[in-house]
């Protein structure tokens, strides 16, 4: 055992502020969850990370922890072997019986059992790939073959929403300071608000709460206060072929791109025969071996959003770059709510690969908490630069730490459910997609 072995592997469940935030399986809670990794050498260095925190993947993560017992940080390729060996990826059912499961696949497949081991093997990497730039005195992006841009864009990230939560009452902390989001000039407010604080030059509209004509109106309205700036949406597979081929009719001239409009690969191949934008997806091609079924089809998904969270780490979201340039494919990244050690390791991630063709999704501006030392990290015209320092070039603020995990232990959620949130405020809602 060398000095650098890693002895230890802790895991620390945290819960922070999220606004009621309207999508197509229901809406956000009042707490997000996340889980914050330590991985400590014997010679004392530890390695960060954060990643799902929602209860199965904490186990998930108890299991796999023993595989990295010894192991050298350099080692990632046996701890993706043993990760592989203890995390057995469960038998596939035809169809989904869990309708609660269902739901919450289609908005974050990170959230599917099939992709364990890949998230288990992406949540130890980054934070071994953190201990290795440690040892070199290098920063990730440097491991990574080095900066393809010294700055990563980002979108803004507009979603409709309410403005308060339901249940603000018990809850210890006022509402954000965004307000309602429902009609078109309260959407372009919401932009006009994100974009003055962080830059940004894209916009993505995050679709399939309301009935498809409001989302248009609203996607027009944005496209007339902001004109040239590239604008997406986002039903997450909310529409049938019909509306999604209606709706991108009256964007016409409007979208950079159409992002999971119809359900399943299927759905989104008849969309593509109809349609001259180009389709993105985080829904259907989420894995290899979809990949290669987009493929078969003549590739109807023109442009994959990876996640590093869910595709097994960084190095394999360079290979899945090098299949998308290889295939005339674009590449851009999915988000989920998240806290600064994600958005630093998306960011050593997309400046690292060449073929980055859009502004990255990030949620971060929905939330007001932090867990690095430092506080909230600066954008610069919609921008982050990559950090200079050794391996992520953030740290763990103990305090915050501490703060959000005792968050976590009062918030009493333990796995994300959008659906029944929203029936708190609709009991008849039933999150039956396509809804339109
Ligand atoms: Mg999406």
């Amino acid at each position: 055992m060398t000095s650098h072995a890693i002895r230890q592997v802790r895991v620390t469940p945290i819960a922070f502020r999220d606004p009621p935030l309207l999508n197509a399986a229901g809406i956000h809670e009042p707490w997000a969850l996340r889980a914050i990794l330590e991985i400590e050498t014997a010679s004392g260095l530890v390695g960060i990370n954060e990643t799902y925190g929602d209860q199965s993947m904490l186990d998930v993560l108890a299991k796999a922890a023993p595989a990295l017992q010894g192991l050298s940080p350099w080692d990632l390729n046996t701890m993706e072997t043993r990760v592989q060996a203890m995390v057995k990826v469960p038998v596939q059912t035809a169809g989904h019986t869990s309708e609660f499961l269902g739901e919450q696949i289609s908005l974050a497949p990170g959230t599917h059992v099939s992709k364990n081991a890949a998230k288990a093997i992406s949540a130890f990497e980054v934070a071994m790939l953190d201990l290795q730039g440690q040892l070199a005195n290098a920063p990730v992006v440097d491991l990574l073959g080095g900066a393809a841009r010294e700055a990563v864009p980002f979108s803004a990230y507009l979603f409709f929403k309410y403005a308060e939560h339901i249940d603000q009452a018990g809850t210890d902390y006022p509402a954000d300071p965004f307000g309602e989001g429902l009609a078109p000039e309260q959407m372009v407010a919401q932009a006009r608000r994100m974009i003055a604080q962080y830059g940004f030059k894209s916009i993505k509209l995050k679709a399939g709460a309301l009935p498809p004509e409001q989302e248009v109106a609203a996607l027009l309205a944005l496209a007339k206060a902001f004109p040239g700036a590239p604008l997406r949406i986002d039903p997450n597979a909310n529409w049938s072929v019909a509306t999604s081929l209606n709706v991108v009719e009256q964007l016409r001239g409007v979208l950079e791109y159409y992002e999971d409009p119809a359900p399943g690969l299927q759905g989104m191949a008849e969309v593509a025969q109809q349609c001259e934008v180009p389709l993105a997806t985080n829904m259907v091609v989420t894995d290899y071996k979809e990949f290669a079924e987009n493929v078969r089809l003549g590739c109807p998904v023109r442009i994959v959003l990876s996640d590093h969270h869910y595709w097994g780490g960084l190095r394999t979201t360079q290979q899945l770059s090098r299949l998308c340039q290889t295939f005339d494919m674009g590449l851009s990244m999915h988000s989920n709510s998240h806290l600064g050690i994600s958005l630093i390791a998306m960011t050593h991630l997309a400046a690292s690969v060449p073929h980055l063709s859009y502004a990255c999704d990030t949620h971060y501006p929905w939330q007001d908490e932090e867990i690095v030392q430092g506080g909230r990290l600066t954008f610069e015209n919609g921008s982050l630069r990559v950090p200079r320092g050794p391996g992520l070039g953030v740290r763990i603020d103990p305090e915050s730490l501490a703060r959000l995990h005792d968050n976590y232990l009062r918030c009493g959620i333990r796995a994300r459910d959008d659906l029944g949130q929203m029936r708190k405020y609709d009991p008849t809602f039933t999150g039956k997609q396509p809804r339109y």
